[in-house]
């Protein structure tokens, strides 16, 4: 859906409640996104188990720790279940998140679900101590964005699908290829709903195809 309006209230505002978000709630904030998710008017759902994606019609992939969430994804066949999902199904991953959708993971290697067409560098930015907000222009119609970036990766190449709605300096922030959209930084640590209103647009898109 590259070609379409990253306008998160040209279409289904306001009726996000006959969508099922499930959260992956391995390990990282997921609460905050349940409750981000919620605020944006969703029915939201803690996944933990690979039979529950079945009953969902998104899911987010938090923030956290990507090598601790891989630890869990390894047992009983999740990887494989989550990968095929992901294939498919709208996805929204935020920082480790992100790294776990990622083609290409660096800094060092790292295994992913290798769905979103991009490579990115894990801690790019330094230590927690180098965490960061900034306040910059998106795609996304209703002025600046808050960005919080939290020993936050950085993508350093998108492929030729991907479109970037966000940057950082000259690095995408914010990007969707198709049915995912990943982020860098934390939209659920503001009360600003437009990037999860996005998401949302995506997944009432694909629900109605
Ligand atoms: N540094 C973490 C990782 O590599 C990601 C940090 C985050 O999700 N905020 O998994």
């Amino acid at each position: 859906m590259a070609s379409e309006s990253a306008n998160p209230s040209s279409s289904s505002a306001g009726s996000y409640s006959s969508l099922t978000i499930g959260v992956l709630a391995l390990q990282g904030d997921y609460d905050a996104h349940a409750r981000a998710f919620a605020a944006a008017g969703a029915r939201t759902v803690l996944v933990r188990k690979s039979e529950q994606l079945a009953g969902i019609d998104g899911l987010v992939m938090p923030g956290g720790e990507s090598t601790t969430m891989l630890k869990f994804l390894e047992q009983n066949g999740f990887f494989a279940a989550l990968g095929r999902f992901a294939a498919t199904t709208p996805c929204f991953a935020t920082c480790a998140g992100c790294i776990l959708l990622a083609r290409e993971v660096l800094h060092p290697p790292q295994r992913s679900l290798g769905v979103f067409d991009a490579t990115v560098e894990r801690n790019a930015y330094g230590r927690q101590i180098d965490s960061t907000i900034l306040t910059a222009p998106t795609e996304i119609p209703g002025g600046p964005l808050e960005m919080v970036f939290i020993r936050a990766p950085r993508i350093t190449r998108v492929g030729p699908d991907v479109e970037v709605l966000a940057r950082r300096d000259s690095f995408p922030t914010l990007a969707r290829e198709d049915h995912l959209l990943v982020a860098t930084f934390h939209p659920e640590m503001t009360s600003d709903t437009r990037v999860q209103k996005l998401f949302l647009d995506m997944v009432a898109s694909h629900k109605a195809r």
